[in-house]
């Protein structure tokens, strides 16, 4: 499960979830695709289905035109980056995969993460609580993973720097006292 684990900076995921859930509008589907470099999983970039493809969200489910793919295959090309997993909303609190999702996966390989969030991401704390994930296996088959299985993980910043440095300046301070 380790070298299958996505990281993901919370700062990103604070703003993707913010971002589908603008998007939905608390009444249709959205969605994105989580990238990240050619070499190691820690995520760097999402971009959402509708900033490829315009009116992929009209009809209150996902419909991803395929010349949604150009500008996503241009910009991994421009940046160096792939498509790790993709991520779209479901509503109410089922986030089992419809029959749809299982037959058109978004990226037809094998090991890509397809997660599905609950409440049309309008939860008010929306991290990994009650999202779904399941991995491509190839020929239209899932496997269903727990969230307990930390294949993603949501790394906080970390301010250890930080707290070094202030750890020294108090530790200046009681000197001088
Ligand atoms: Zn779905």
């Amino acid at each position: 499960m380790e070298e299958m684990r996505l990281n993901i900076p919370e700062e990103l995921w604070i703003k993707m979830v913010l971002d589908l859930k603008t998007r939905g509008r608390g009444k249709r589907e959205s969605g994105a695709f989580i990238l990240g470099p050619l070499n190691h999983r820690d995520i760097t970039h999402y971009i959402c289905y509708d900033d490829l493809d315009p009116h992929c969200l009209d009809s209150g489910i996902i419909e991803f035109d395929h010349s949604g793919f150009t500008p996503l295959w241009r910009f991994c090309e421009v940046n160096k980056v792939k498509v790790y997993a993709d991520v779209h909303t479901h509503p109410g609190s089922g986030t089992r995969q419809s029959g749809l999702d299982i037959n058109n996966p978004m990226i037809r390989q094998a090991g890509h993460l397809a997660l599905i969030m609950p409440d049309y991401a309008q939860r008010k704390s929306q991290f990994l609580n009650g999202v779904g994930i399941y991995e491509y296996l190839g020929d239209k088959k899932w496997k269903t993973l727990q969230v307990s299985s930390n294949i993603i993980n949501i790394k906080k910043k970390n301010y250890g720097i930080f707290r070094r440095y202030l750890q020294q300046v108090i530790n200046w301070y009681n000197r001088k006292k």
